[in-house]
């Protein structure tokens, strides 16, 4: 399948849009959606990605079904948490957020590719960097470098990100997630520090996250459409607009989803386009939801692109923001209710869906349940009044030591970090 920059340039083949990351006009990779890959429900998200998967790797030197068999080897169940919303749970990977399942799909593909010796080069709001960490930790021919805005995510993400060594290096730096991904924009500008490290990226920038994470959204789409007959509508915790829009890529290839609906935190980037039209970015605001704090939603290029009339694309997605308080109240409420823990990021999702119940819409709704709770246990125990036990994996990496240098925002300073 070939791809083309959002910006103009190609077309290059998906192998080498995946190997890149980011065109080399400063553009973003997209694919025709015209593709309507005759995708079947099988009995594990494995069997269901190499279904959807295989049609769009058809020509490239990669195979879908091994690549979805070894980065897919968890499932995201659906639980109801009342009779007609169901949370999709996205946390069952190795560091408990949905960013596992795109950072491991990646990591299978780029070994598989044969490229020179490779920086891996990414900003993260909290849990991408783990994630990619946890992907390419030891495998050989790639070295990660992570950027993380300092004090701006949890204890447990913190740990997390810096508990990996061998390959993998952290850097706190002293700015926001958007400095962060400033920084990696910029490396990226200058094609002697990409030649130099093999620099690529894994942001959801990499169409190697977003082409996975479609693949969920096809297993619960498909699972929904058995019990109701009808596509579902779903509700995606946003912020750089990743998984918000594999949901939609995965509509427009013809899964049965209704309506998806953006639900941010107060960084209202999202919300404030589609209701006026204009790209407004702005600095980032800390929220409770930190892995949504951003102020310059990257893929709004991709979605600007497959979705060039407003009115087209208001008639399939929604936004609204939710405000720390909502998050809170949230939590508790569903807690008290069904005696589930929620992440403050699944619960902007959970928060949008009572206000559209308070306006009478009475469709299934499928919510995006992006971590696990455990990582953001400061948050979510005082709420609940009840410890929370981390998953196996997460508890593995929190008893690891940790170790992260600081590092300042410019690209003079990033430069002498990658050596
Ligand atoms: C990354 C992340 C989000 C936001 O996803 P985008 O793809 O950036 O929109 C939401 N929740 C959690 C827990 C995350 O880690």
């Amino acid at each position: 399948m070939n791809c083309v920059s959002t910006r103009g340039a190609g077309p290059v083949s998906l192998s080498k849009a995946l190997a890149e990351g980011l065109a080399p006009d400063g553009g973003l990779y997209v694919f025709p959606l015209e593709v309507q890959p005759p995708v079947s429900l099988g009995a594990r998200l494995a069997d269901t990605a190499t279904s959807l998967l295989t049609p769009l790797f058809s020509g490239e030197p990669l195979d879908a079904a091994i690549l979805s068999k070894l980065a897919f080897t968890f499932d995201a169940p659906l639980s109801p948490i009342d009779d007609d919303t169901f949370l999709l749970e996205l946390f069952h990977g190795p560091t408990a957020a949905f960013k596992d399942f795109g950072a491991r799909f990646l990591a299978e593909a780029l070994s598989r590719l044969g490229l020179p010796p490779t920086t891996i080069l990414v900003a993260t709001s909290g849990d991408t960097g783990a994630a990619v960490a946890a992907a390419f930790h030891r495998r050989s021919g790639f070295r990660v470098v992570i950027l993380y805005p300092d004090g701006r995510v949890s204890g447990r993400q913190a740990h997390q990100l810096g508990a990996f060594g061998d390959n993998v290096r952290t850097f706190k730096v002293n700015g926001s997630f958007d400095d962060c991904q400033r920084l990696v924009k910029q490396a990226f500008a200058k094609p002697e520090l990409v030649s130099r490290h093999g620099l690529s990226s894994a942001n959801s920038i990499s169409l190697g996250r977003l082409l996975p994470q479609m693949t969920y959204y096809a297993h619960a789409s498909l699972t929904m459409l058995q019990r109701t007959g009808e596509p579902v509508d779903v509700i995606v915790p946003t912020g750089n607009l990743g998984n918000a829009l594999a949901c939609l890529m995965a509509k427009r290839l013809g899964l049965p989803i209704g309506r998806v609906f953006c639900a941010t935190n107060s960084n209202r980037v999202v919300p404030d386009f589609l209701e006026r039209g204009t790209y407004e970015p702005r600095a980032s605001l800390p929220t409770l939801a930190n892995a949504m704090d951003v102020g310059a939603p990257s893929n709004l290029e991709r979605l600007r692109w497959w979705f060039p009339e407003l009115e087209t694309m208001r008639s399939v997605v929604s936004s609204d923001w939710v405000d720390d308080e909502t998050i809170r109240r949230t939590i508790a409420t569903v807690f008290r209710a069904t005696k589930m823990a929620i992440c403050p990021h699944t619960a902007c999702g959970v928060a949008l869906r009572d206000r559209l119940r308070s306006k009478g819409y009475r469709a299934p709704l499928l919510i995006a349940a992006t971590a696990h709770p455990a990582k953001f246990e400061t948050i979510v125990e005082p709420l609940i009044g009840h410890a929370l036990v981390p998953p196996p994996a997460l508890a593995e990496l929190l008893a690891r030591p940790s170790r992260a240098q600081p590092l300042e925002p410019s690209l003079s300073a990033l430069e002498s970090a990658l050596g």
